[in-house]
């Protein structure tokens, strides 16, 4: 007899999460259905089954997993979906249903990169007056308010802004901006086109790892520009992870 069919949760809004989903897919062994929160229009929609919205917190996330009779999670968000990765967390643990985080690894600076580390989007702000007057800003579209809102530093109204998001921002926008609405991945051709037409003089990007926005950082060393990276929020304490879609699979086949 051949083992039951199991059912995979993976939490996506990543490219390591569409690629799990599409090995899940093509594999008998599993089903799977791959979560999005809904914030793109038009997501680029994974194979298997797909559920669009949050669940309604923890409670709502274990809920969704009894009733479905889920046998696996895979927290597969962006490093910066901490609010997500929290509720994975003690969803599955109230369901008593095992969690894996998928988490690609942070960039690492190499020879000729000009990084300043700040913990979050408010540090970045406050460094910005120091380090240039024209701010590419690649921190999404939702991410703005630092920069924008009503208790930003008075000093960033003198400064030039270039957003670059998938959709239009949502929030107050910064006093002097240009909104580029672009899907990626970027060329370091285009990258680098992009920053000396515009002429950049401070990127600001989140840790986001992956090579597919990698190309900015590289564009960046090329013209010697300073970058402010956002550090990652930290993972769920005592969830084991994995680093990319063929580590979370042995995962998943040695809970066979
Ligand atoms: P967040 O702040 O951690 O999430 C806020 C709430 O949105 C969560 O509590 C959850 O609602 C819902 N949610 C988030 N991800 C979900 C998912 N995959 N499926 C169902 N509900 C989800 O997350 P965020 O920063 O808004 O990011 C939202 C999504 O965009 C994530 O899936 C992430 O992978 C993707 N993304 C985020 C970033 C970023 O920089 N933050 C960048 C690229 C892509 P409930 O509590 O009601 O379940």
């Amino acid at each position: 007899m051949s083992a039951p069919v199991r059912h995979v949760l993976v939490l996506g809004g990543t490219t390591e999460a569409r690629l799990l989903a599409e090995a899940l897919a093509a594999d008998p062994a599993y089903e799977v259905t791959t979560s999005l929160a809904g914030r793109l229009a038009a997501p680029r929609l994974p194979a298997g089954r797909v559920r669009i919205g949050g669940f309604g917190g923890p409670e709502g996330l274990a809920a969704w997993l009894r009733a479905e009779a889920v046998h696996a999670v895979v927290d597969a968000t962006h490093p910066f979906a901490a609010a997500m990765s929290a509720h994975a967390a003690a969803g599955a643990d109230a369901a008593g249903v095992p969690l894996l985080v998928l988490r690609r690894p942070g960039w690492e600076p190499v020879p000729g990169d000009r990084w300043h580390r700040v913990a979050s989007l408010a540090e970045a702000a406050a460094l910005l007056p120091r380090l240039g007057a024209r701010v590419l800003l690649t921190t999404g579209r939702n991410d703005l308010s630092p920069f924008a809102g009503p208790d930003r530093l008075p000093e960033l109204d003198a400064l030039w802004f270039l957003t670059r998001s998938v959709d239009p921002p949502s929030g107050p926008l910064p006093a002097n901006v240009e909104v580029l609405q672009a899907r990626g991945p970027f060329t370091v051709e285009q990258e680098l086109a992009l920053l000396r037409d515009r002429r950049i003089d401070v990127l600001v990007t989140k840790d986001s790892g992956g090579a597919a926005t990698a190309p900015k950082l590289t564009a960046a060393r090329e013209l010697g520009l300073p970058v402010v990276v956002v550090r990652r929020p930290p993972v769920p304490p005592g969830v084991t992870r994995a680093s990319d879609p063929a580590g979370a699979l042995a995962w998943l086949a040695a809970r066979t």
